[in-house]
Order: structure tokens, then C-alpha cells, then sequence
């Protein structure tokens, strides 16, 4: 079984590259921002931000995630939260969840059991995949992009396209959930044995490409 374990910041496109990738190759693909958000939403439903709350919400609450990279939903509780996840309300409050420790404990134990299940492999993509939840991987890539490419591609995703008025309400929000996260969880720079892959100057397709010649590398080693 096969591992390819991806981390990167928001906005560098780690989420389609980690599907396509997986499309690919005929594995499972398991988002575990998704699994955070998830949470994040339950949360923000439920009024929730005190810390011991969070902790008793998370463990009791039960998050189903597909591991199909061409049906990437996720429900909790039994309500599908797929597109719920996405809103800029989920996006701004999720750390209320990831920035707990007993809550990211939670959800670590449940994607390495979704990970030990997984056949023929599994891309994992999130924040701390590389060094936490699964620092054994065969292959462990930190996607990377200059932040004014990875605004603009956040733009084109939630707004449709790259306006000025696009990119400027884009900025903030992006940045400034990096830089939070960073707090959590360190996807800045590449641990040891994990690659860099900078997709500043390439496109999704080359992204892709790249990702597969470092998986078939690692097959051959
Ligand atoms: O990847 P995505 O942007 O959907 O992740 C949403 C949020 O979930 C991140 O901003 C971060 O707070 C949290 N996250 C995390 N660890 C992961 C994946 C996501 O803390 N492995």
C-alpha cells in the first residue's frame, strides 16, 4: 500500500492535484482539510468555541468522509456538510477546531485508521501529512507557490475570477489563515525527505506530472 503524502498552504492547489493524482493511479484520496472543516462547521452551527467544548464535540460527533477522489464528500452527524464546508464562514472560524490540540489527536487517529484501510494507496493531502499523521510515507511532498500566485488561484476558485476587486478581498483572508495555521501546524518549509514541489511557475497539468514522476521515482528506489 502506497502512501503520497502532500502538504501546502491554501490557495496552492494541492486539494486538485492531490485528486487528479489519485484519479490517476486508481487510489483513495483523503482531503483532511475536509475532515477539519467538517468539524469547524459543526462548531460554528452549534455556537461552540469554548476549547473543552470543542474537545467533547469533536470526539462524540460522527464525521463520515469518502475516500472517492471523484466523489469527495464528507457528512457529520449524517448531515452533508460537502458544500457547507466551503462557505468563507467555515473557512474563517475551522481553527476554532485546528487549533486544539485534543481535537487535531481526534482527527489524526481517524485519518491514519482511514489510511491503514486504504487499497491499492491513498493520496493524503493537508497541512501536517508530511510530518504527523504520516512522516513514514514513500512519498512526501510540500506543495508551494509565491503567495501572489497561490491569492490569485484562490481568487479564480471562490469568485470565479482574478479581478483586482477579486484578488484584494482574496488577500487578507488567505494569508491571514496561513499565517494562523502556521501557529498549529509547520507547512511552511519542508521537513527532511520531504520534496518541494514550487508550482509558481507551472500549471496544474505540469503539477500533476510532477507529483506522478516523484511517485514512480519512489517505486524504483
Ligand atoms: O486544506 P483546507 O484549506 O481545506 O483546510 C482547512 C483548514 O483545516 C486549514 O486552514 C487548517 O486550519 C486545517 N487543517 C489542519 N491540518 C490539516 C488540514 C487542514 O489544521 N492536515
Amino acid at each position: 500500500m502506497t502512501v503520497i503524502a502532500i502538504d501546502g498552504p491554501s490557495g496552492v492547489g494541492k486539494s486538485s492535484v492531490s485528486k487528479a493524482v489519485a484519479a490517476h493511479l486508481g487510489y483513495a484520496y483523503l482531503d483532511t482539510g475536509a475532515m477539519y472543516r467538517a468539524m469547524g462547521w459543526l462548531c460554528t452551527t452549534r455556537g461552540i468555541t469554548d476549547v473543552g467544548d470543542v474537545v467533547e464535540l469533536v470526539r462524540g460527533a460522527h464525521l463520515e468522509i469518502s475516500t472517492d477522489p471523484s466523489v469527495p464528500t464528507v457528512a457529520v452527524d449524517g448531515i452533508d456538510v460537502t458544500e457547507e464546508i466551503r462557505s468563507a464562514e467555515v473557512s474563517a472560524s475551522v481553527q476554532v477546531v485546528s487549533a486544539v490540540p485534543e481535537a487535531r489527536s481526534e482527527l489524526i487517529e481517524m485519518q491514519r485508521q482511514i489510511i491503514a484501510a486504504a487499497e491499492p494507496g491513498i493520496v493524503v493531502e493537508g497541512r501536517d501529512i508530511t510530518t504527523v499523521v504520516a512522516p513514514g510515507a514513500p512519498v512526501r511532498i510540500l506543495m508551494t507557490a509565491d503567495d501572489e500566485v497561490r491569492v490569485v488561484r484562490r481568487a479564480k476558485e471562490t469568485h470565479g475570477n482574478a479581478s483586482a476587486e477579486a484578488v484584494a478581498a482574496t488577500r487578507d483572508v488567505t494569508l491571514g489563515r496561513d499565517a494562523k495555521d502556521a501557529k498549529t501546524t509547520s507547512f511552511l518549509t519542508a521537513a527532511d525527505g520531504v520534496h518541494t514541489l514550487d508550482t509558481t511557475h507551472i500549471d496544474f497539468d505540469q503539477s500533476v506530472g510532477a507529483v506522478l514522476a516523484l511517485v514512480t521515482a519512489a517505486q524504483k528506489a
